[in-house]
């Protein structure tokens, strides 16, 4: 088989980079557009970025916004045209617009782990078939058939909808078998398929971030530990405590998955660990995550640096840990006393050993629970970073 028979369907080409002093289109303008923008400008790459509301996240620090719908196909088509390689930092992308970009641009990352990822029954499918472990679980079409899959897991189970969920929403954990209908009939109202999944008394909930160029390199970067309030990432504590083993396995299944569904750029692997230290996958997102944001001043290369070196097709960076960290999120909530105590000569010295690392994302309205921001908290020892969070007093009120 010659190269070209080999590649025929592939969206990438091993053999072309996109060097440094090109233009990169980012489809979607929010914060992950932006830190991808900010590591890429450092490296000398030019920025066009889509994204309907003016002075977006990556707007700000692009070269320029194309402000128009997600969906405008003469505004992709503006964005084919002045970007040599295109990229997204959302999952919801129109499928005509992908289309649209692939047919006129180059979009190595393809469609395809699109289509996959954005689908929760076709997702596990495709990490069961890279040979990894997802909870078990069950699509379900009626209420008979969720009452027998309840009866079958055991309560409590979680039902979710196949599409459109995010943090939480769009599932209803049941307790007892008297919710099946209601909670079919109110999960159904979402209008895609149903899945229900065993619930896993997980110890812990960790993440881990591949990456994957076209040339076929594969590298992964150290497991988080996540913590969640009200559904929403709160902390990424790495190291992640947990054995040595275990996370070398978390990060050989992520590798694997990276490499069964021929990613190219960034995979995020989320994991439920158990107390016998097993591990079940939840889902994957194909882009930056939020908790891979710790590798902005953690790691020898951050997840936003190694996303674009892959899309380009250079060599990708040395993704080890320099230092540990513990990653905080700021939400709408938090912003205020932030900056408040950020002015605080005390913030920098609260705690010996801390250094705080600020990042705001540029988003006018603090709204209650969205994501504004985050701080990287580089320390020895992860007690350390907590003491810190606790002095600073701003996520007392979550
Ligand atoms: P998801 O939208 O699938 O990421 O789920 C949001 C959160 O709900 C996860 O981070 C878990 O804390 C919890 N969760 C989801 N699925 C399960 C499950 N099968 N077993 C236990 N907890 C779950």
């Amino acid at each position: 088989m010659t190269m070209n028979e080999a590649n025929k369907n592939r969206p990438y080409d091993p053999l072309k980079v996109t060097p440094p002093g090109s233009v990169i289109g980012v489809l979607g303008g929010g914060q992950l557009g932006r830190m991808l923008a900010l590591a890429g400008k450092a490296m000398g790459y030019r920025f066009v970025t889509l994204d309907p509301t003016p002075d977006a996240p990556c707007g700000q620090v692009a070269d320029r916004q194309i402000v128009a719908a997600y969906d405008d196909a003469a505004a992709a088509r503006t964005l084919a045209e002045e970007a040599d390689v295109i990229t997204y930092e959302f999952e919801n992308v129109d499928a005509g617009v992908t289309e649209l970009l692939m047919r006129e641009s180059y979009v190595p990352q393809g469609s395809e782990l699109l289509y996959t990822t954005q689908h929760r029954l076709r997702e596990k499918r495709a990490i069961e078939a890279a040979g990894v472990k997802v909870a078990p679980y069950a699509e379900v079409a009626s209420a008979a058939e969720l009452r027998e899959a309840v009866e079958r897991f055991g309560t409590p189970c979680v039902l979710k909808t196949a599409t459109g969920g995010y943090d939480g929403k769009g599932q209803w954990v049941i307790r007892s078998l008297d919710e099946v209908e209601e909670a079919f009939e109110t999960l159904s109202r979402a209008k895609t398929e149903l899945v229900l999944e065993q619930f896993i008394r997980f110890e812990r909930e960790i993440s881990v971030i591949a990456a994957r160029s076209p040339r076929g390199e594969v590298k992964a970067f150290p497991p988080a530990e996540n913590i969640h309030v009200n559904n929403i990432l709160h902390l990424s504590i790495v190291p992640a405590r947990a054995p040595e083993g275990v996370l070398k396995r978390a990060e050989e299944m992520a590798l694997q998955i990276a490499e069964k569904l021929d990613v190219i750029g960034l995979i995020a692997v989320e994991m439920f660990l158990t107390s016998d230290g097993e591990l079940f996958v939840n889902e994957l997102a194909p882009r930056p995550h939020n908790s891979g944001h710790y590798t902005m001043e953690a790691c020898r290369t951050s997840q936003f640096e190694q996303h674009l070196r892959a899309v380009c097709n250079l060599p990708l960076g040395d993704p080890s840990l320099l230092v540990p960290v513990v990653m905080v999120n700021v939400l709408g909530e938090h912003v205020a006393p932030l900056l408040e105590w950020i002015q605080n000569p005390e913030s920098q010295s609260a705690v010996p050993g801390v250094t705080a690392k600020l990042h705001l994302y540029g988003k006018e309205e603090a709204k209650a629970g969205r994501k504004m921001g985050h701080v990287n908290l580089l320390a020895d020892r992860a007690e350390n970073a907590f003491r810190w969070i606790e002095l600073s007093g701003v996520w007392e009120s979550k």
